[in-house]
């Protein structure tokens, strides 16, 4: 029962235990949480890769510098913002996280939200949306209301690596909101 953990680190104790999919075969590091443990903003990324599997941290390779450019751009301070991915092991040669393995995740990534209790949630590209929206779709850069909460869709920075010309679009998601997180 989710309820039974009253704290990020009840969760991030169950996370170290679960054996729910079979990722927890393969994974080196599960990778729970960076930043704040109440932050104004909630990103959630996809799934750990390659150097966040061999590290347990959170988007810290590439695609985590261009993350760390777009929190800057957003002048969100070290206490503003944290980021956790829709599950916790890394997929095999970096596919995508499977429908058997969200859902498994998913008390985990509901949890850490209540806990977290973040002013608006940003979900970092099409598999966060996935996991978060149970289906819904939403436009790029527009946000909705689900479940009580602001929620705000742009890409994953991974995207951005070989398309630079997004950052333009990426920004502007921002500046159109940023009435939500100043
Ligand atoms: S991905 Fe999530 S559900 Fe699967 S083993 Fe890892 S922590 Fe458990």
């Amino acid at each position: 029962m989710t309820s039974e953990w009253k704290t990020l680190e009840d969760v991030e104790e169950n996370i170290f235990e679960c054996k729910a999919c079979p990722l927890s075969e393969t994974v080196i590091n599960k990778v729970v949480h960076k930043g704040s443990d109440s932050p104004k903003v909630l990103f959630i990324g996809e799934a750990p890769g390659k150097n966040e599997d061999e590290t347990g941290v959170p988007f810290c390779g590439r695609a985590g510098k261009i993350l760390d450019e777009l929190i800057d751009y957003a002048e969100l301070k070290e206490s503003d913002w944290a980021v956790i991915n829709t599950i916790k092991c890394r997929p095999p040669k970096n596919r995508n996280p499977n429908k058997t393995e969200l859902e498994a995740c998913k008390p985990f990534l509901k949890r850490q939200i209540e806990l977290l209790d973040p002013k608006l949630i940003i979900l970092l590209g099409n598999t966060a949306e996935k996991a978060f929206l149970n289906g819904q779709k939403m436009e790029w850069g527009a946000v909705e209301e689900f479940e009580g909460r602001n929620v705000l869709k742009i890409f994953h920075p991974a995207a951005l690596i070989y398309t630079r010309s997004r950052t333009e679009d990426q920004h502007r998601f921002l500046d159109e909101n940023r009435y939500l997180f100043s």
